[in-house]
């Protein structure tokens, strides 16, 4: 079964992701954390153009390893979360090529397995017959405490919570792929809950589904 989910920067995607796949057995995969090692990778060869990036995505081969991600043998992990690759990603994800890699990837990563892949277009251009699909909101206010928080930035609230408004935007209104929800995606407003609750409510979809499957 592949199960999505998508959202916004600090709905609570990823955590209760990995959470979920954990009680699941199934494979989590972060697909923001994709895009991320793509652009960790191309600015470092400060690379932007989508003329230059097109012709080297072929070149590339992308691990997913422990915790992080691995491009042509050079480690990328410690970058994914930083600054430098908030203030750049929404940029390098916005581009076909690279959206049109990484979704290839994706989908060959993902094939023959039973996932929770997160991101923003998992519902409606991954995988858009995801046997279950969940679309996390939350107060912007409520995101950037989080983020602070996971980062042990607290004194950067104000900044995240600007890095998170401009994600936002930029990442709603991109020509490819915009974050979007799906028709039939069930909408999760996280604000209030805690992540077991959220966790509790996908599990007892994923029970109702299953029970009905195998009748
Ligand atoms: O989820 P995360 O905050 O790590 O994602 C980083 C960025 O990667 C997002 O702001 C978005 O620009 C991009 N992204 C995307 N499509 C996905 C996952 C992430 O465009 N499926």
């Amino acid at each position: 079964m592949k199960i999505a989910i998508d959202g916004p920067a600090g709905s609570g995607k990823s955590t209760v992701a990995k959470r979920l796949a954990r009680e699941l057995g199934y494979q989590y995969i972060d697909t923001g954390a994709m895009y991320r090692a793509l652009t960790a990778y191309f600015l470092d060869r400060d690379i932007t153009n989508e003329t230059d990036i097109e012709p080297l995505l072929v070149t590339l081969n992308m691990d997913i390893i422990p915790g992080g991600i691995r491009i042509n043998d050079t480690d990328l992990t410690f970058q994914l979360r930083t600054e430098r690759i908030d203030e750049h990603v929404s940029y390098y994800s916005s581009l076909k090529s690279i959206r049109d890699w990484a979704v290839k990837r994706q989908r060959e990563i993902a094939s023959q397995m039973d996932v929770v892949m997160d991101g923003r277009d998992i519902g409606t251009v991954v995988y858009p017959d995801a046997e279950l699909k969940f679309y996390l909101k939350a107060d912007p206010n409520e995101r950037a405490k989080r983020r602070a928080l996971e980062r042990n930035e607290i004194d950067n609230y104000a900044e995240i919570l600007l890095d998170i408004l401009r994600r936002d935007q930029l990442d709603s209104n991109r020509t490819h792929s915009p974050l979007s929800q799906a028709d039939d995606a069930i909408v999760v407003d996280t604000t209030k809950l805690t992540i077991e609750q959220v966790v509790r409510f996908m599990k007892d979809h994923w029970d109702e589904k299953t029970a009905k499957t195998t009748v």
